[in-house]
């Protein structure tokens, strides 16, 4: 561009015209000292630069930058550098600061001028101000920032549906990249079935509604259905007309899945609650049921004149009643140390054979009382199982138990078995009442019973099932159910693995059962139930033995000084001293030593077993005891002692 000539009449000219430009603009002479400014450069800079001064050297600003923010000396500034250069800069952009710290950008554009001899004598500076403009660029640039960044894809269309933004979350979430999608209809996006649905967003929007937390179905680029929540809004241009919508699309997969998941587990924790209910309800029944007749058979005993068969059968209902009451109370013990991974299996090498046996020999009763005919088929060779013998027999028994139970008397039970592999197959199965097929998948719940078919059994607390399978699982067992309906008979199939090889487990050493060898002993007996103390030491003293009770820690240790017995039975849980202390303060008395002291509790746990030993006991016997095998285990401890 030709610089600029000047005449002196001129540059008065030029002042004027400059004066009412609505630009800042000023001059300086050829050393940088500014001979004119215009009110809009003072309004621009915050302040004025001193005339002709050499304190205000080519530009009157009070600091400079360039558009990056890094300053410029003002012997550096564009002014200058047109002098120095003899050359026009401009459309240059650059920052101002005025004193007071507030910014402003400009584009300015330099200019030097000759003389009429054509010498340089300065330069013109006009300062565009392009504030506005910056900001407006900087606001666009960091909500383009943020739109970007958003993990919600956000997509924008016109009045007819033409998508017209697309950020990087809709390419992840819909699968399209922006060039695929801007332009093309947001139809695209939309399952054939839910069309009816962005017709009725276009009209919401164009009366000017926003739409929140819509919950919705669309589809991804690969045709697959995603869930996500839409809130659209709609985009009005500087006349507020409505032009177009923004939409704002969340991917809720995650959340949809979460929301399925707490719903299918609140309603099993619902159904788990109301078979609770249930189940304390059986329980309180089926507790109860046995009471009956044993309370009648206990009128019929203190009544004068039974005669001897009667006596006799109030022995067997009272007897047969207790085993009853004894064995729910152990299904419940067992089950509540399964769900607590308190119980310990002593397993052993032993055979299928002998597991069967036992269980028959268990189930035998109420098979014969409801005339069953039971057949049982086992293969000829041995099958050897690695196993706890009387936790599998407990399973075996339990199912044959439930086929005489759930079947119209004099039916047929058949138990067979079969080698599979490294298996063995157990099946029990009888010609029953069956299970319809839809309750199949739950039979091993706890507390689990098929409506209608408690009435057809001897009452039950619907945990045997849900026992049995645990109790397989922990012999890397397990069962499944068959039946083909109401009527049809059920079929209840176990496999187990057999074991090869040699014996990887240690046979336990277990107590031998004995038979009561000795009587005439003298025991101390301690319960704080009076009663359990006072029949147990009754049952004692017919077999022959002489005997004594105490009911707390205290009169237990004192009455064993005095009685100085051969054997303490000796509860737990009781009151002034408990059963551990009570057997350390006798340990510790000279005639305490020799005796027999055992623990009658009715905790079991291998802790609770640990204790008494470390308390100085003998032995240690969960309740309820059999006094056979109470006498077996004194004898047996008197002869290893002797
Ligand atoms: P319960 O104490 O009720 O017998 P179980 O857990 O042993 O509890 O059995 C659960 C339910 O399974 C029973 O209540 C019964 O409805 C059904 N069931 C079990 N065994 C049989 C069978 N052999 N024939 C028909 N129904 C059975």
């Amino acid at each position: 561009m030709p610089l600029l000539q000047i005449e002196a009449s001129d540059d008065r000219n030029l002042r004027r015209t400059l004066e009412t430009l609505p630009a800042g603009a000023y001059t300086c002479d050829a050393a940088g000292l500014i001979t004119y400014f215009n009110r809009t450069a003072v309004e621009l800079w915050g302040r004025e630069p001193r005339l002709n001064h050499a304190a205000d050297r080519w530009c009157g600003s009070f600091k400079l930058y360039s558009p990056d923010g890094t300053p410029i000396p003002h012997d550096q500034c564009w002014m200058a550098l047109a002098v120095r250069d003899r050359k026009a800069y401009t459309g240059r952009e650059i920052a101002i600061e005025r004193p007071d710290g507030s910014r402003w950008f400009a584009l300015a554009h330099a200019n030097p001028f000759l003389n009429e001899q054509g010498l340089l004598v300065g330069a013109v500076n006009v300062l565009v101000d392009i504030t506005d403009r910056k900001h407006s660029e900087l606001v666009l640039a960091r909500f383009g920032a943020i739109v970007e960044s958003s993990e919600d894809a956000i997509i924008s269309k016109d009045l007819t549906g033409v998508i017209r933004d697309w950020n990087g979350a809709a390419e992840r979430l819909f699968g399209y990249t922006a060039a695929e999608a801007v332009g093309r209809s947001i139809i695209m996006l939309i399952p054939a079935d839910r069309l009816d649905e962005e017709r009725e967003i276009l009209a919401r929007l164009r009366a000017g509604e926003r739409l929140t937390h819509f919950d919705t179905v669309r589809l991804r680029k690969d045709g697959q259905p995603i869930d996500v929540s839409l809130t659209i809004s709609p985009i009005r241009d500087a006349r507020r007309n409505i032009i177009g919508a923004s939409k704002i699309a969340r991917d809720i997969g995650d959340r949809k899945k979460d929301e399925a998941k707490i719903y299918s587990l609140m309603t099993e924790l619902k159904e788990a609650d109301r078979r609770k209910s249930d189940f304390l309800a059986t329980l309180a029944h089926e507790l109860r049921n046995p009471l009956n007749p044993i309370r009648n058979a206990v009128n019929l005993l203190r009544l004068k004149g039974s005669t001897e068969s009667e006596l006799e059968l109030c022995k067997d209902v009272i007897d047969r009643q207790v085993d009853h009451l004894t064995r729910l109370v152990d299904d419940l013990l067992d089950i509540s140390r399964i769900t607590r991974d308190k119980l310990d299996l002593r397993k052993e090498r032993t055979t299928l054979e002998s597991v069967v046996n036992a269980a028959v020999e268990l189930s035998r009763p109420v098979i014969d009382r409801r005339r069953h005919e039971l057949t049982v088929n086992l293969p000829p060779e041995p099958i050897h199982l690695d196993a706890d013998v009387v936790r599998l027999a407990q399973v075996f028994m339990n199912l044959l138990t439930n086929a005489a139970k759930y079947t119209e008397e004099g039916g047929h039970i058949r138990l067979t078995a079969k080698r599979d592999g490294s298996q063995v197959v157990v099946a029990v199965a009888d010609d029953g009442i069956g299970i319809p097929p839809e309750k199949l998948p739950n039979l091993f719940e706890m507390f689990y019973q098929v409506e209608g078919a408690r009435e057809r059994s001897d009452g039950g607390l619907g945990i045997g099932l849900s026992l049995v399978r645990r109790l397989l699982a922990l012999h890397g067992g397990s069962i499944a159910a068959e039946s083909a309906g109401i009527g049809q008979g059920s079929e209840f199939i176990v496999r187990l693995p057999v074991a090869e090889g040699e014996s990887a487990v240690e046979k336990p050493t277990s107590p031998q059962a004995s038979v009561v060898t000795r009587a005439g002993w003298r025991i101390l007996v301690v319960d704080d139930n009076r009663d359990a103390a006072l029949s147990l030491a009754m049952l004692l003293r017919i077999t022959g033995n002489e005997t004594q009770t105490a009911h707390d820690g205290l009169e237990a240790v004192a009455l064993a000084e005095k009685f100085s017995p051969d054997a303490v039975l000796l509860d737990i849980g009781l009151p002034k001293l408990n059963g551990y202390e009570a057997a350390r303060r006798i340990r510790a008395e000279p005639w305490g030593k020799a005796l027999l002291l055992v623990a009658l509790t009715g905790w079991g746990q291998p802790d609770d077993r640990r204790l008494s030993r470390e308390a100085g006991f003998n032995h240690h016997m969960v309740k309820p005891v059999d006094l056979n095998t109470l006498m077996g285990v004194l004898t047996e401890l008197k002869r290893s002692r002797d």
